[in-house]
């Protein structure tokens, strides 16, 4: 008889150890958030998803060189005279058209030196993070939004034979 009201007082001050514990994270702060109702606030310099706002882009080539992994394709062709003349926001003149500006995302490394040498600023790293895919070839950003104008350039014609 006494083992057995041992063991009941056993078991309920077992259930209450427990629930001290969880009482006591009752009145703590909280650690955990309700993502994705919920986001943490991400650090002012935070390197996330590139994008381009490319209306503003001049085509100066200056991040494709800066990539120190090549994950940024661009393609730009000279405007005509005759057109008449555009400028990006912060005035500079655009006399290339952008007719291939791609990244990499897959390949990107986040390191963000592409942004530094854009003269318009128009080349960001955004706040986003959220932008996982299942097929790789979607995370090939492409920006650009003119058509090439110019003919194509003819290929080289073969060399007669014995010529140097
Ligand atoms: S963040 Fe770095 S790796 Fe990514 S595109 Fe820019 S320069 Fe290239
Ligand atoms: S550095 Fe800026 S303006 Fe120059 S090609 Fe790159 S995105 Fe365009």
């Amino acid at each position: 008889m006494k083992r057995y009201f041992r063991d009941i007082f056993q078991s309920i001050w077992t259930v209450l150890q427990g629930m001290k514990i969880t009482g006591f994270h009752l009145f703590t702060r909280s650690c955990t958030l309700q993502y994705p109702s919920v986001k943490w606030e991400l650090p002012e310099r935070s390197r996330m998803r590139l994008f381009n706002k490319i209306e503003d882009c001049i085509g100066c080539g200056q991040c494709v060189r800066a990539c120190p992994v090549d994950c940024i394709y661009m393609t730009t062709e000279r405007r005509a005279k005759e057109e008449a003349p555009i400028f990006a926001a912060d005035g500079t003149p655009i006399k290339l058209r952008v007719t291939q500006f791609d990244i990499d995302m897959s390949l990107c490394c986040y390191c963000n030196l592409c942004t530094y040498p854009c003269p318009t600023h128009c080349l960001v790293m955004t706040p986003e993070y959220e932008f996982a895919v299942q097929a790789k070839q979607d995370f090939l950003y492409r920006f650009a939004k003119d058509e090439p104008q110019a003919p194509p350039k003819p290929a080289p014609s073969p060399r007669p034979a014995g010529s140097r």
